[in-house]
């Protein structure tokens, strides 16, 4: 049994398009226990808030009810105590264990794969929590019915309730996650830039966003400077999504324009005709992916720009592309052609 993380609620976490159908369950299931959203079944990458949100509907239903029986554990847990009942004989004390509960909530169930006999034991516990409507919230790192070697049976039982996604959050989000964090951390005084900087290097996920901004207090405390936008370019020189020196603006913004046959000067331009504004918006986006500098000097070098205009063309592109598998082929090709 891992004790409950109380940071990990639903007011701390950041909501955004990517993960807001996961929290609004998660926030239900919690209200709500054993009821509509049962199991409920949270799967994504690594450090996208599965576990937050997990630990949120057990905090949350602490506040409903002080007296409510919650187990959270992962599934090593569960396994290990599974395996431990059987050496010791105390098997039943192991099934009313997980079985006299209000909410079994167990986190990365991918590590049930290939555990045959813990898979059976779970399935039986699964039933038997069920059958008395007793939530069960569930994560995994991937959809669970493409886990390798889980029995049928269970995945069946898994996509039961309700699955739901979260997936890596986009920049808006990203930009609010840092604010969040500051404020937890009591950083005041940070400029925006710094926090566009961040989220636009690392989109990957929240923990590496998390550390990120940890490396950056730290290096400026260490130099006993104040956090500005040019001691997080240094702080965090060779971290995300770093470029070689060598690729230029102004490279992308030809290759670009050669890709999408028109001139250089409508990218850099003001003309907000479709055919040119998608092309500038794309080269606007490869400029913050695949070079080392700022959104303001991005803007100067399309046409003297303001950096949210900047902001707002990488942030609609990360949006299409989630949607609009043909974008993200084009942009990933013309990105192997700038970056070999
Ligand atoms: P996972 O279980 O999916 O690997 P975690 O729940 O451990 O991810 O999240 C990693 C870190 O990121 C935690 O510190 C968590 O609080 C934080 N985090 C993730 N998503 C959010 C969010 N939307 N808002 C605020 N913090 C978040
Ligand atoms: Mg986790």
């Amino acid at each position: 049994q891992t004790p409950l993380n109380p940071e990990y609620t639903f007011d701390n976490f950041v909501e955004g398009r990517t993960n807001q159908f996961a929290y609004a369950s998660a926030f239900a299931a919690s209200e709500q226990p054993g009821g509509l959203y049962n199991p409920l079944l949270i799967y994504g990458d690594v450090g996208l808030g599965k576990t937050h949100l997990m630990q949120a509907i057990a905090n949350n239903m602490l506040v409903h009810n002080p007296d409510a029986k919650i187990k959270y554990v992962t599934s090593e847990n569960f396994m290990n105590d599974y395996i431990n009942s059987i050496k010791t004989g105390t098997q039943e004390q192991f099934r009313q264990e997980y079985r006299d509960l209000d909410a079994l909530l167990v986190d990365d169930v991918q590590f049930f794969s290939e555990k045959n006999g813990t898979q059976l034991e779970f399935f039986n516990t699964f039933n038997s929590l069920h059958d008395n409507n007793k939530q069960i919230v569930l994560t995994a790192d991937q959809n669970p019915k493409e886990i390798p070697n889980l029995t049928d049976r269970l995945v069946s039982r898994f996509v039961w309730g309700l699955t739901v996604e979260i997936t890596a959050p986009d920049l808006e989000t990203r930009i609010a996650i840092l604010n969040r964090k500051a404020e937890e951390e009591n950083l005041q005084g940070i400029p925006n830039e710094v926090f566009n900087f961040i989220a636009s290097k690392i989109n990957t996920n929240v923990r590496e966003l998390e550390g990120a901004l940890m490396r950056v207090r730290v290096f400026a405390d260490l130099h006993k400077t104040s956090i500005n936008e040019a001691v997080a370019r240094e702080a965090l020189q060779g971290i995300g999504n770093d470029a070689p020196a060598t690729l230029s603006i102004d490279l992308i913004q030809k290759k670009v324009a050669a890709h999408f046959n028109i001139n250089q000067s409508d990218i850099t331009g003001k003309k907000r005709v479709k055919n040119i504004v998608i092309p500038r918006q794309i080269a606007m986006y490869l400029s913050r992916e695949l070079t080392d500098n700022s959104l303001p000097r991005i803007g100067k070098e399309f046409g003297g720009k303001d950096h949210t205009t900047v902001l707002h063309a990488i942030d609609k592109i990360e949006k299409q592309m989630t949607s609009d598998s043909n974008l993200q082929k084009e942009i990933n090709s013309l990105k192997k052609d700038l970056r070999p």
